[in-house]
């Protein structure tokens, strides 16, 4: 394993965008919903690569992305944190 997430399921609205945006279809639905009544995303971080696409596009910010199990060395999104999207700015 490269990668690992973890997602603040309490926070989770169930959206699935996070579970489309995995190449490596380490996300799912689970079978158990959260206190707000949304079925959460849950990690199966097998094949995780630690990409970060997940955590970009998740519109709630609350996946955080780790490299080689426990070292967390890059957090593509924090909690409560908005990640950057200067990269798609576009010259006039
Ligand atoms: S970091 Fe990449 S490979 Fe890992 S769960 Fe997120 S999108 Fe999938
Ligand atoms: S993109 Fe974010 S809010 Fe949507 S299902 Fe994934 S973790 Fe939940």
């Amino acid at each position: 394993m490269a990668g690992k997430i973890i997602i603040n399921i309490e926070r989770c609205k169930g959206c699935g965008l996070c579970i489309m945006a995995c190449p490596k279809s380490c996300i799912i639905v689970s079978e158990k919903s959260n206190k707000n009544g949304f079925f959460p995303a849950q990690a199966d971080s097998t094949d995780c690569t630690g990409c970060g696409a997940c955590a970009i596009i998740c519109p709630e910010a609350i996946i955080e992305v780790f490299h080689n199990q426990c070292s967390k060395i890059e957090t593509i999104a924090e909690p409560d944190k908005k990640p950057k999207l200067s990269l798609i700015k576009e010259k006039v």
